[in-house]
């Protein structure tokens, strides 16, 4: 038996508590793994309050990241006691997930524990790192330096945008964060953001298809009016990731930009991302991100605590990323 988040859709509600499962309950796969740590992203949120929709069949164990220890392998790449991390491929949404102290999957899905990362760490880092380097990867491709200007994080408090702040200071580029929380300008400037500014300035559609040039590129987690806005304000070839719908899902705006501005607009997949780019991303991140940076977003709970977290992310309430330890209650 094994302790797990469990979700049961009671009366048209999601219905979040910790149960005892047995390990013959859990799905199909070739790889059982001992889960150790999983966090809470955006996507946890939407699944954990059933706000989004997502999930089909219940009961349901959530949990989109996991990272722990191989008990069992059929697989050609994993043996018992191997220590591996998964993201995304829908785990915790339409398969059960990591909420959970057991999780079985297919072992192509699982990628090795990078050196120097503990689980806990890794799950620091989650979806939501995971995602925004894969950001910074595709501005760079695009062209990006640090000589190119100034960069533009938006939603900078919430996971992918702290982790995505605190990537782009160590390499070198002037950041400008965007958040809508004033208590949380020391953290960014903490993280390395250079300059921090209100997400208000961003909040109305923009007036003309081209406002003054200023952002080099930008890693974007809201969407909407945010994104429209940036692109507008984007320089001569920059490019914008587009990783996230905190502030909205519909993009309205001319192409104005792409033709007279030659902006790349970029989207970023973390679900799909096939292997070979999530290992590059993931060694990419032991690299880049600063363990201690890491440290200082990071606030650790257990599995009772999940569902207000869940409602939390949701309204923009979480700073940073949230760790489960699922061995805790
Ligand atoms: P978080 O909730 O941790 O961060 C989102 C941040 O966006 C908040 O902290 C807040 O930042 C800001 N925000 C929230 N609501 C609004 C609003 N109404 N208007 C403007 N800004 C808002 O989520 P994650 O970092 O985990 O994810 C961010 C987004 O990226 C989500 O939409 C998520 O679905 C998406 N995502 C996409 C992935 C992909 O593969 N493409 C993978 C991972 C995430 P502040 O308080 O600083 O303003």
């Amino acid at each position: 038996m094994f302790r797990a988040l469990i979700l049961n859709d009671g009366s048209g509600k999601c219905v979040a508590g910790i149960g005892e499962l047995d390990e013959s309950s859990l799905p199909a796969g070739n790889v059982t793994v001992a889960v150790e740590y999983s966090c809470v992203n955006y996507k946890d949120g939407l699944v954990v309050t059933g706000a989004g929709g997502l999930v089909k069949r219940y009961p349901h164990v959530p949990g989109i990241d996991f990272a722990g220890t191989v008990l069992e392998s059929t697989h050609h790449s994993w043996k018992p006691g191997d220590k591996v991390v998964l993201t995304g491929w829908r785990v915790g949404e339409v398969q059960w997930g990591g909420l959970a102290q057991k999780a079985r999957v297919n072992g192509d899905w699982l990628v090795p524990l990078p050196a120097g990362l503990t689980t806990r760490q890794a799950m620091a880092i989650g979806t939501a790192g995971f995602t925004a380097m894969l950001a910074v990867v595709a501005l760079e491709a695009h062209g990006l330096t640090p000589a190119s200007g100034e960069v533009l994080v938006t939603g900078a408090g919430g996971g992918v945008g702290s982790v995505s702040v605190a990537t782009l200071a160590k390499r070198g580029y002037q950041v400008t964060a965007s958040t809508g929380r004033v208590d949380i300008h020391d953290y960014l400037k903490g993280l390395g953001a250079a300059t921090v500014i209100d997400r208000s300035s961003f909040e109305a559609s923009p007036a003309r298809p081209l406002e003054g040039e200023r952002w080099a590129g930008c890693v974007d987690s809201v969407g909407g009016n945010t994104l429209a806005r940036v692109l507008a304000q984007s320089k001569y070839g920059a490019s914008v990731a587009a990783v996230g719908l905190a502030g909205g899902a519909r993009l309205e705006h001319t192409v104005i930009p792409f033709l007279l501005r030659g902006v790349n607009l970029l989207g970023i997949d973390s679900v799909m991302c096939p292997r070979e780019r999530r290992v590059a991303a993931w060694n990419r991140i032991r690299e880049d991100l600063p363990l201690k940076d890491l440290e200082s977003m990071v606030v650790e709970t257990g599995l009772a605590d999940v569902p207000r977290i869940a409602a939390d992310i949701l309204n923009g309430k979480v700073r940073g990323r949230v760790v489960v330890n699922v061995n805790t209650a």
